[in-house]
């Protein structure tokens, strides 16, 4: 096991997730810690699995083909080139002796120690012990997600196109989606959108012929928009003859063959899970404080409860809403992003010794698309619906996806469409590149036998 450990007097803040929290967090600390930075008396280091921060908002619009894949990642080399980014897992966070194991891409598990902790290690989403979920199922968490969801909505469409057997067109015609929050329903509206646009390519299939099935298990959806605004959502949704099915639970989906709890059994050829999300796991390992969701439980001020040198935020942390007194913050990009700002600030405050400030922030309501031109916002009270919802949708998104770069090639997407005809291919084929080549291997040894 290999040691990194920082020389002489410099103080090492390492940062645990690149994501919402930990790239604004690095950001302003880049820009706050400057000339400290510069001396050397300072180091900041990001670890995660991934090499860029994933913009979640978009991942819908991104499964749509509205936004080409890498303008929804923001890569962390190109926007922080002070900080230390190491790819790779952290898989202990052992405060006590303020080390964190390492396990990089590739080589042996490494130890880091730190000065300073920041643990933004987010959440992941939380399943249920549903028979058959885990085989046959997918997350909508991260853009590989996405983007392999896209190809394969496409594809269940070439094979129904392409089969004379009925019973394999009905299931691959069938798709499910369980969990209606942001992630499930806009999910839902954007993949349902494109299907229903990529039919005028397949003559023999209608959108009659398709079935998109939401199951929800409480007796509303979108909580985000408030619950008027979440009605007008189901009467929307079943308007484009989507099945929005309340009160409902996913009981098993064995090989494709998914039963409900109000006694429905069909074959589906795809099954999204997005019924919520559980804190990241990691931090239950090691010697912070966490409550009983698995949350690191945190101060107002987004220290850790208790400990000194490490501070938290985002979907993996419990922080107090000081606007909800005895409930927590909950877990979205509006907290994640103002919870960064004053975590760096707290950060350096505490490095020249200054008093900390608290973390408030009253949820300002949401927005949400529901495919192209469709929409639905509830925003400091102010409620929008279809076109005008979708129009704020995508300001404001792209208001806060993160780098002018970022923005410019998202706003370039979305004027492409404008003049374009949508993007339908299925490049499935990604997902296993060395098929062809291996192919071609196994013809050439039975040729040579
Ligand atoms: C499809 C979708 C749509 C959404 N839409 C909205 C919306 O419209 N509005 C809104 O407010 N919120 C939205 N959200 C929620 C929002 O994206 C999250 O609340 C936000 O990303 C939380 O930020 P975070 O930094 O805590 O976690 P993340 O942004 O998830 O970052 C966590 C990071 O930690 C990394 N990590 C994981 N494990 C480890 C490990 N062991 N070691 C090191 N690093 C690790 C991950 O790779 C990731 O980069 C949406 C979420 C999804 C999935």
């Amino acid at each position: 096991m290999k040691v990194t450990a920082v020389q002489n007097d410099t103080k090492h803040i390492l940062i645990v997730g690149g994501g919402y929290v930990g790239l604004y967090t690095a950001l302003r600390l880049q820009r706050k810690l400057r000339k400290e930075l510069r001396r050397g008396s300072v180091k900041i280091t990001i670890i995660d699995p991934q090499s860029y921060m994933t913009y979640q908002p978009f991942l819908p619009e991104a499964a749509a083909g509205n936004i080409s894949p890498r303008h929804v990642v923001v890569p962390l080399r190109t926007v922080l080139p002070k900080v230390e980014i190491l790819t790779g897992r952290v898989t202990r966070i052992d405060h006590g002796k303020r080390k964190v194991m390492f396990k990089p891409v590739a080589g042996d598990l490494r130890q880091i120690d730190y000065d300073t902790v920041v643990v933004a290690a987010g959440s992941i989403s939380r399943l249920l012990p549903v028979p058959g979920l885990a085989e046959n199922g997918t997350g909508f968490k991260t853009i590989g997600e996405a983007i392999s969801l896209r190809n394969h909505v496409i594809s269940q469409l070439d094979i129904a196109e392409s089969t004379d057997d009925p019973e394999i067109r009905r299931k691959a015609l069938t798709f499910v989606v369980v969990g209606a929050g942001f992630a499930g329903v806009e999910a839902l509206g954007e993949m349902e959108d494109m299907a229903e646009y990529s039919t005028r390519y397949y003559p023999g299939i209608d959108r009659t012929d398709m079935r998109w099935i939401l199951v929800e298990a409480t007796d509303r959806i979108l909580p985000e928009v408030g619950p008027e605004m979440g009605r007008w959502t189901v009467e929307s949704l079943r308007s484009r003859n989507i099945e929005v099915k309340l009160e409902t639970r996913l009981e098993s989906a064995d090989k494709g063959h998914i039963v409900l709890s109000d006694g429905e059994e069909f074959e589906a050829g795809t099954l999204v899970w997005t019924a919520g999300v559980k804190a990241n796991p990691v931090v239950r390992h090691g010697s912070l404080p966490v409550d009983d969701r698995g949350r690191v439980k945190a101060t107002e001020f987004l220290t850790v409860h208790g400990v000194a040198d490490a501070f938290t935020a985002g979907d993996v942390a419990a922080v107090p809403d000081l606007t909800n007194p005895g409930e927590f913050c909950a877990p979205n990009a509006q907290h994640a992003v103002r919870q960064a700002k004053v975590l760096a600030d707290n950060l350096v405050r505490r490095m020249r010794g200054k008093p900390l400030k608290a973390y408030e922030h009253k949820y300002a309501g949401s927005v949400a698309s529901l495919g192209l031109h469709k929409g639905v916002a509830n925003v400091y009270g102010v409620k929008l619906r279809g076109v005008a919802a979708w129009f704020m949708h995508r300001t404001y998104h792209l208001s806060k996806v993160p780098t002018l770069n970022r923005k410019v090639r998202v706003m370039a997407d979305w004027t492409l469409a404008l003049f374009f005809r949508r993007d339908i291919v299925s490049l499935g084929e990604l997902q296993h590149p060395r098929e062809e080549f291996k192919l071609a291997a196994r013809s050439d040894n039975a040729h040579a036998a």
